[in-house]
């Protein structure tokens, strides 16, 4: 090989070594292969030889470049692979700091199963209807045929708002928003009813000021009492599990005539213990109340009894939670410690 050909390897490779990085190594590369480069330029003299020695030159210059070829292949993998470690090593992250543990917050017990009850009725095909907390004497007692001398509107039951004159109240029951809802819209309805209500009782075990509730009404025609046996026993089951029914024991009202207490089979004992804690023997717990729409409610609202009837019924959300979960003290649920809500799971 003549010696300007050996030389232009030496010079490649030199230059290649001298590349400290991808970049350089770009530019190293460019000078000794590229179009403008010593090889490419001595391959395009060739034409200028006499014939017999083009093939041999040209031979030679083939052979040069493929070995520059490679000393450029071999140099770049090396440049690959520093650069590739290196990157490893300046990225790395130290998995063994500490974290900042930060806990995630969840909702309360009652507002997850306020949202359950919710689903369970959309799917029934009822609508969720809110209403006011602070809610007018009118709406809350009168529309609902509870009288101006009933023990409930005392001062001992309910909170009234000064001035007296404004004649507002905390509202006492979800029942406001039923009336709402009938002044509001023609039959059918089909509506639940979840809310926070008020009282004006002490904090212990089984009372609490501030409650919550959740009601059913159903106005359309040809409703009966059978719709809301079947709807109770279907809520119920859903909430208590398989076999836990209701019973319906008469009882008294104002806006349902007839009305009754809603007792559920005892979820303990399902009624198969005589001395039983929870249901003391009976085999029924209380658990809410009902009735048909008392027609001089349905009137107020602007109702025609003779073609419509409609029932109703009331559950505390708190006491549900209770019997779901075993639950023997409400101030547990009131009072917002996290190792009470944690056992519900965060984060839903
Ligand atoms: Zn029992």
């Amino acid at each position: 090989m003549s010696g300007d050909l050996r030389e232009l390897i030496s010079a490649a490779n030199r230059a290649f070594d001298q590349a400290k990085n991808l970049d350089d190594f770009k530019s190293a590369r460019l000078a000794h292969l590229g179009e403008k480069s010593p090889i490419a330029l001595a391959n395009r003299e060739l034409g200028k030889l006499a014939p017999k020695d083009r093939a041999a030159r040209g031979q030679e210059i083939n052979s040069v470049k493929s070995e520059i070829t490679t000393l450029a292949r071999t140099r770049e993998e090396f440049l690959i692979t520093e650069r590739d470690n290196r990157i490893l090593v300046e990225e790395q992250v130290d998995v063994t700091l500490p974290t900042r543990n930060s806990q995630r917050g969840g909702l309360h017990p009652l507002t997850i199963l306020r949202d359950d009850i919710c689903d369970l009725f959309i799917g029934l095909g009822y609508e969720v209807a809110e209403g006011p907390e602070l809610e007018s004497e009118w709406l809350n007692f009168d529309a609902l045929n509870i009288p101006a001398d009933h023990p409930a509107r005392t001062m001992q039951d309910t909170f009234f708002i000064e001035p007296l004159s404004s004649k507002l109240v905390l509202r006492t029951h979800t029942s406001p928003v039923q009336v709402r809802t009938m002044l509001d819209r023609k039959p059918p309805i089909y509506v639940i009813c979840p809310g926070r209500t008020f009282r004006s009782d002490e904090l212990d075990a089984t009372h609490t000021p501030v409650f919550n509730q959740v009601e059913g009404l159903v106005v359309d025609r040809k409703i009966t009492m059978a719709h809301l046996k079947g709807t109770l026993d279907h809520f119920a089951t859903t909430m208590f599990g398989d076999g836990i029914t209701t019973r319906l024991r008469p009882s008294f009202f104002p806006f349902t005539e007839p009305s009754a207490e809603v007792d559920i089979r005892c979820f303990v004992c399902r009624g198969e213990s005589d001395d039983c804690r929870t249901c003391k023997g009976e085999g029924w717990v209380e658990w809410g109340g009902c009735g048909m729409v008392n027609p001089k409610v349905l009137i107020a609202c602007g109702v025609d009894v003779d073609e419509y009837s409609g029932f109703a019924f009331g559950m505390g959300l708190e006491r549900t939670l209770m019997f779901r979960h075993g639950i023997s003290d409400m101030r547990e649920i009131v009072e917002g410690d996290v190792r009470f809500t944690a056992q519900f799971g965060v984060g839903r």
